[in-house]
């Protein structure tokens, strides 16, 4: 047993090398004849070859050849090639004839055309593509309308063909708009149009018309503890129009900003524990000014700050502040306010703080007081809250508007003004000039 497989092997290997050394030269004799990487039908093609071309046949294994080629590269690659395509002999050059047409293509039928060796007599045939329909004159159907598409059909003069089209619909042709109702303060309009050919009719509504407002009248007056509400009757309609007058400024649970921030640095600095100063209005906050307000017998309920509550933390704030830093006022620090419009129920004022040289500092507040010379250190303090960034230099200023409840200022010939500034730089504390306003009766 041992012996012969020992013989086997040994002749396996006279094959192989056999097969190795004897590279012989064949043509392909079959244009465009395929090169697959294994013997297998089935195999990956992975190149072709002209008809005439000569490989290298390496190795034959049943019906196919492994062969060396060239690539349309010039690269030298190995593959299978099934053995009918290949011959020892190089095959003559065709010297083909001119096409003659066998069969004429038609708009149904495709058209033959074959040519012919006139050496050895081989014949190729080719296909020749369908010639195209010959359609005849269009015929409407179906005439299109203002809503719905139409349809034309015509045949082919040679085959007989139908063939059709779809025609798009017209549209409406709509006249003018109509008011059917025109439109009121207290109600919405009606207009129609109709088309001129199908009387198809179209309807719209027309926008409400806004209301003209009376004069207003106070429900619920303004105050620094809450918002107020106010009224006023349609001068066409009669309708009462109401609207709610914002108690300003307030803050409310989970409200953002620099508000926020100011009123957690304020309560920091009377060292009230407000957790981190993120200018987030959080539970922390809340029970800080709980505490701040048990402290300062000031009313309050979590979750809603509002402006008399503000004025109770700026003035306790105000005075923690060491006297020699904001009993300076600064010359540079100049505030102006001014009555914006007729006071009403409620007190309007444009200001402008302008800083000419001071440091880079930041608004924290405005603070108001009744009279003429009010030092700011009382309780009837109204707090104006601000966040704006001022920067050095000549006329460098801020403004906007404040407004305050006419139950604010009751009882005073004069208003007072001041603006609360920090120091960017040293953290401290200065307030301007102080604007004053005499109230007119
Ligand atoms: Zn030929
Ligand atoms: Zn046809
Ligand atoms: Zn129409
Ligand atoms: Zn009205």
């Amino acid at each position: 047993m041992k012996k012969l497989l020992t013989a086997l092997v040994a002749l396996l290997l006279i094959a192989a090398v056999a097969t190795s050394a004897l590279a012989v030269k064949m043509y392909v004799i079959n244009d465009q004849a395929k090169v697959r990487k294994s013997n297998n039908k089935k195999a990956e093609v992975i190149s072709r070859l002209p008809e005439g071309g000569s490989v290298e046949v390496l190795q034959t294994e049943g019906n196919w050849s492994y062969i060396e080629y060239v690539n349309k590269k010039g690269k030298k690659r190995n593959g299978w090639i099934a053995n009918k395509n290949l011959s020892s002999t190089a095959p003559h050059k065709h010297t083909w004839s001119d096409w003659r047409i066998t069969r004429q293509p038609t708009c149904a039928k495709t058209g033959l055309k074959e040519h012919t060796c006139t050496t050895c007599g081989t014949t190729k045939t080719k296909e020749i593509e369908k010639a195209k329909h010959q359609w005849g004159k269009w015929t409407v159907t179906k005439k299109p309308t203002c809503a719905a598409p139409g349809e034309k059909v015509t045949t082919c003069k040679k085959c007989g063909k139908k063939g059709s089209k779809k025609i798009e619909k017209t549209g409406h042709t709509y006249g003018e708009w109509v008011v059917e109702k025109p439109a009121t303060c207290a109600e919405k309009g009606v207009r129609s149009r109709t088309c001129k050919v199908c009387n198809n009719k179209e309807t719209e509504e027309i926008e409400q018309l806004a209301h003209t407002p009376g004069a207003w009248t106070t429900l619920v007056p303004l105050t620094r503890e809450a918002d107020g509400e106010r009224a006023y009757k349609c001068t066409v309609c009669g309708m009462e129009v109401r609207e709610t007058v914002k108690a300003e400024p307030s803050l409310a649970r989970k409200d953002k900003g620099e508000l926020v921030k100011t009123v957690q640095t304020m309560l920091s600095a009377l060292g009230y524990n407000t957790g981190k100063v993120d200018g987030i209005y959080g539970g922390k906050l809340d029970s800080a000014f709980s505490q701040f307000a048990r402290d300062n017998d000031v009313v309050f309920a979590e979750g809603w700050i509002k402006p008399a509550q503000l004025d109770a933390l700026v003035s306790a704030w105000v005075r923690s502040i060491p006297e020699e830093k904001w009993m300076g006022a600064n010359d540079s620090l100049v505030l102006t306010a001014d009555p914006d419009g007729k006071p009403g129920d409620v007190l309007s004022f444009n200001w402008i703080l302008t800083n000419d040289g001071f440091d880079d500092c930041t608004l924290k507040a405005v603070l108001m007081g009744k009279g003429a010379d009010h030092d700011f250190r009382g309780d009837d303090v109204v707090a104006l809250m601000g966040d704006e960034a001022l920067k050095a230099g000549t006329a460098n200023s801020l403004g906007g508007t404040f407004s305050i409840p006419a139950t604010a200022a009751e009882g005073a010939d004069a208003l007072s003004f001041r603006a609360v500034v920090e120091n960017d730089k040293t953290g401290e504390t200065w307030l301007s000039n102080a604007a004053v306003y005499k109230m007119v009766s």
